[in-house]
This record gives structure tokens, sequence and C-alpha cells, in this order.
């Protein structure tokens, strides 16, 4: 039997009140199971980050319940919450969010020395291809080598799911799909659970899964039997 990562149960999200009330996310139900490339897709508004960042328990849920691992994230206390997030969770975002006064090294370290059973960060840097410019400051990076950072940094702890909110939004095709490889590389050298949200439908050809939302709900799930290769994808 195949493990699941996410069981997610009629899950809703409502921020504001009144005449201000957006209901992002409308009764979602959805099963992911462990170690899948998962690609989101749908038009912006259409709840794709409001669903990452509860299942990353960067935020909580109106109503619904989301297991983790057979876990009631929709339950825990705060406290419960962060050591889910520092323990099972990496997030990537589309713009780095790197300390410019700190080396790829340094940046990456920032994270090791609070994991719990972290890598070497010069293990992280060579796993995304950046074992050679460990002392460069972000300023000397391109912005695909400034986000391969982001994801050493990510996954320098260990993760059990990454998060990847638009990581490829910020860079043009051919760096993108570098920083796709570098994902396609995780997911299968250490097993990884990737989920990515992308404007770039045609990234969805890379995922075991594909997802699409429309209007605060799943409207379709596809799943692919033949990934494509982040070098055969076109975008
Ligand atoms: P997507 O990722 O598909 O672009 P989001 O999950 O970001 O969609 O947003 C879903 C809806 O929720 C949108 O209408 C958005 O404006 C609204 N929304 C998201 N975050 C907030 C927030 N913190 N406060 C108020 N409304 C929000």
């Amino acid at each position: 039997m195949t493990d699941i990562a996410f069981e997610i149960s009629g899950l809703t999200k409502t921020y504001g009140s009144g005449a201000a009330t957006v209901r992002a996310l409308r009764g979602v139900d959805l099963t992911l199971p462990s170690g899948e490339i998962v690609v989101l897709l749908g038009p912006s508004g259409s709840g794709k980050s409001t669903l990452l960042n509860i299942a990353g328990g960067l935020d909580r849920a109106t109503s619904g319940e989301v297991l983790f691992q057979g876990q009631s994230l929709t339950t825990m206390s705060d406290r419960e919450l962060t050591r889910y997030r520092r323990d099972h969770v990496g997030f990537v975002f589309q713009f780095y969010n790197l300390m410019p006064s700190l080396t790829a090294h340094e940046n990456v370290e920032l994270v090791t020395e609070i994991a719990r059973d972290p890598m070497d960060p010069g293990e992280a840097l060579d796993l995304v291809g950046l074992g050679e410019r460990t002392d460069h400051f972000p300023a000397q990076l391109s912005g695909g080598e400034q986000q391969r950072v982001a994801i050493a940094r990510a996954i320098a702890k260990q993760p059990t799911v990454l998060f990847c909110d638009e990581p490829t939004g910020a860079l043009d095709s051919h760096t993108g799909r570098s920083v796709l490889r570098v994902l396609s590389d995780i997911n299968k050298k250490l097993g990884t659970t990737i989920l990515i949200v992308t404007h770039a439908a045609a990234q969805a050809e890379m995922a075991d899964r594909v997802i699409r939302f429309a209007d605060g709900d799943v409207s379709e799930v596809e799943l692919n039997d033949t990934p494509l290769s982040p070098e055969e994808i076109v975008w």
C-alpha cells in the first residue's frame, strides 16, 4: 500500500467578514500519496497558495481537516504546528528570500543550525549543483543560482515535504528548467514529496499528479504515468 502524505477533507478557508468575505477554499477533498511530484494549476485567486500554506502549517483552515501522515494538522496547537514545520516542511517561494549579507553556505547554515537531523550545508549545496559557489553572496549569483540556494536551504533539514510556490515565476524558461531539474533530482534521490504551484501549465508534464483548481476547489485530478523530464518541457 502506498503511504499517504496528505488526506484533506472538506477544507475551507474564509478571509475577512461581511461584505468583504473571500471564500478562498470551498470544501477541498484531496489525497496525496508520499513521494510524488504534484503540480497545482489554476487561475490566479483560485486558492492554490492558500491550500499550500495550510498544508505547510503557515496558515490555519476555517473548517475541514488536513491529515499529514495520519496526524491532524487542523487540531494542532501553535507549538505542535511549529514543530511540524520545523521537522517536516521546506518552503521555496518565487522570490528567494536569501539574507544578502550571508554567503550561500551561511544562508543554508541558518537552517541546519536549528534542524533536528540536517545534512551538511555543503552537501545540500552540492545537491543543487552549487558546490563550487558556497562562498558567494546572493548578489554575486544569478537568479537561478539564488533560487537553487533557496532550495538547498529548504532541503538541508531533510523535509518530508517540499512546498514550492511559483518557484520559476521570476526566471526565464531556460533557468527555470534548471530549477525544475534540481527539484526532480531531490524527489528521486531523497524521496521528498514535492508540491509545486505554477502558472506555467507546461510544467504539469513533469508531475506524477496534476491538480487543477477553480474557484476555491479542485476541478480535476490527473495522473501522469510517464512524466517528462524538465529538459523536455517547453514554456
Ligand atoms: P492562488 O494561489 O490560486 O492565486 P490564493 O490562494 O492566493 O490563490 O488566493 C485565493 C483567494 O483568497 C483570492 O481571492 C485572494 O485574494 C484571497 N486571499 C488570499 N490570502 C488572503 C489574505 N491573507 N487575506 C484576504 N484574502 C486573501
